[in-house]
């Protein structure tokens, strides 16, 4: 063999050798990850809370054009008759939009970052209703937009999050769980088993999921006659989720780790609650899927 195809070769071997070290321990991680999945009954059960919700709203903080769907930036504020404002991830500010779609743009094409506006200033005077925070997952995408919301809001919210979530964490979700353990929230109890809740959020649920990172969290918000999932990244739209398609080798083997028997296991979960007329499962960025739901927007 001539000289130059054995250094070649060489090469090519240490390389896949340094992606293996880098890349099977945060699959080792994510594939022992698989908690208990609660009963449709049980998700049900949060509908009858007392003092409940009344109402899910969105707030659209940014959004990109890739490859022709408006892949959106969403933070959903869950609404309860006292006043009290509960949000679902905190999208990002203005720079990291830009960023975010600019890391976009060089992985799948995509157009520049439209933003609509931190949820200080989208909310204003109302930021002080929200009293506690929870994330879908800790990617910077869903987390950036904390630091701005605490400049705003000063300290005064809970953070709601599965022991996953704080704990397991990946070369995908260290910077994400620094900002959010750096900022002015402080972290709340939690009770219960498959669905945890908290005695200040009645009708609330987290449900750790895993599958998409080690700490990825259903959403669960029951108002009376609507139940809503929010299922975060698990798939990156409502049409991969309901038919079943996973995001590939390259996305889920090399640039993000999931457990990918457990998204499969997820999809079929959740398609079947979506099938439900009263279930809606929100997939974060399918900005059609979510309007198509008919969830007001946020207004004050
Ligand atoms: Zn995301």
């Amino acid at each position: 063999m001539r000289l130059f195809v054995r250094i070649f070769l060489g090469i090519f071997a240490l390389a896949v050798i340094g992606l293996a070290i880098f890349l099977v321990p945060p699959h080792l991680q994510t594939q022992g990850i698989k908690p208990d999945l609660p009963t449709e009954q049980a998700l049900r059960n949060l509908m009858t809370a007392e003092d409940g919700p009344i109402a899910v709203h969105y707030v659209l903080t940014a959004s990109q054009s890739v490859r022709g769907r408006q892949l959106a930036h969403t933070t959903f504020l869950v609404e309860w008759a006292n006043g009290n404002l509960f949000a679902i991830d905190a999208g990002m500010d203005e720079t990291g939009a830009a960023d975010f779609a600019e890391l976009m743009n060089r992985i799948s094409g995509g157009g520049e970052a439209q933003f609509f506006g931190t949820l200080g200033a989208q909310l204003g005077s109302e930021l002080e209703r929200v009293k506690g925070i929870g994330f879908t997952h800790l990617h910077i995408d869903h987390t950036q937009g904390v630091t701005a919301f605490c400049s705003d809001r000063g300290a005064g919210t809970d953070l709601l999050q599965t022991n996953d979530q704080r704990d397991e964490h990946n070369f995908n979700t260290v910077e994400g769980a620094e900002i959010v353990t750096k900022s002015c929230l402080s972290r709340g109890t939690l009770q219960g088993r498959e669905i945890l809740t908290n005695d200040a959020f009645p009708g609330l649920g987290l449900i750790a999921l895993g599958g998409h990172t080690p700490g990825s969290t259903l959403f669960a918000v029951g108002l009376k006659d609507h139940l809503w999932l929010f299922s975060g990244d698990t798939t990156n739209t409502k049409t991969d989720l309901v038919n079943n398609r996973g995001k590939g080798f390259v996305y889920s083997g090399l640039f993000v780790p999931e457990n990918t028997g457990r998204t499969e296991n997820l999809r079929l979960w959740l398609t079947g609650l979506d099938t439900n007329a009263d279930i809606d499962v929100i997939v974060s960025h399918d900005l059609e899927a979510l309007l198509a739901t008919g969830m007001p927007k946020f207004s004050r």
